[in-house]
């Protein structure tokens, strides 16, 4: 029995439903999972949870003690850079343990033509002058940036509708997972000649990475962004053994 524990999972991704799934079945670990609400319908988790900001380091620190959280599981994507800075600033000032459940970011293999920038604008630089048809799926928030390339065609990919789209798109509605054969199809039916994408990681959208080695196309990924210094675990079972431990 852990009838001390409290745990909060800041969700939003594959990993952290996985770990949801893995509290619902463990009722002496009380957990509740917190998500951002930037999916119009969200999956509703197995367990407990809330929706919307805490309010910045100061409302998660006082979400903390209110609801008497014990250790806090950062499983938010990896492109959540405030969430998770503000996650490590609340957990020092609260005194409560940390772990970041974080998927392994995707690294080039042999064939692969990669280009690594810091952000959607430097991604739209990389595009060049000349008009291309595109694969953009780095989400609905980073496509302002494209508005600027108008020359290009972009195949948009998202999970909610953006919105503004470039004048030259397609847009489709889509939540992964992306088998690598549909890929190939439909970047082979778009014509398309290069793809732009975050490196997220994991399994659930890497078949359009395999399918640009596999045509042979050009990838521009977003990189992630920096985060502090975190015990960090690449899977459920993992997070769970970690939230064993703090009991
Ligand atoms: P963010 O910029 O780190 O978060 C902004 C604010 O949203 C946070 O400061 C927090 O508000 C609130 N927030 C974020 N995650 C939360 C959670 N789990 N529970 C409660 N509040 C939360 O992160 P983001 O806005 O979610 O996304 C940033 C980037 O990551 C975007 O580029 C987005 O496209 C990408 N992203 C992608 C996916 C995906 O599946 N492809 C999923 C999520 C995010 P307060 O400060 O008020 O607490």
């Amino acid at each position: 029995m852990h009838s001390h524990l409290h745990v909060l999972l800041l969700g939003g991704t594959s990993e952290a439903s996985a770990l949801a799934r893995l509290l619902a079945a463990r009722p002496d670990v009380p957990a509740m999972v917190s998500l951002a609400g930037r999916t119009i319908n969200p999956t509703p988790p197995p367990i407990a949870h809330r929706i919307g900001g805490f309010g910045g380091v100061e409302g998660l620190c006082a979400f903390i003690e209110e609801h008497a959280v014990t250790a806090l599981v950062d499983a938010t994507h990896p492109f959540a850079e405030r969430m998770s800075a503000n996650a490590v600033a609340a957990t020092r000032r609260a005194g409560v343990p940390l772990l970041a459940l974080r998927r392994p970011a995707w690294q080039p293999r042999d064939g692969d033509r990669w280009s690594e920038v810091p952000d959607a604008r430097a991604a739209v630089q990389a595009l060049g002058p000349a008009p291309r048809r595109v694969f953009l799926t780095t989400g609905r928030l980073e496509l302002p940036a494209f508005l600027a390339a108008p020359q290009h065609f972009y195949l948009v990919r998202s999970v909610d509708p953006p919105e503004e789209l470039p004048p030259r798109a397609r847009l489709i509605l889509a939540r992964g997972p992306f088998a690598e054969a549909d890929e190939i199809r439909l970047m082979q039916e778009e014509a398309i000649d290069i793809l732009v994408t975050k490196n997220s990681g994991g399994s659930a959208t890497y078949g359009k990475i395999s399918a640009a080695r596999r045509l042979g196309l050009p990838v521009i990924l977003l990189r992630r962004p920096e985060t502090a210094e975190v015990e960090t675990v690449a899977t459920a079972q993992e997070a769970l053994a970690w939230i064993e431990r703090q009991g």
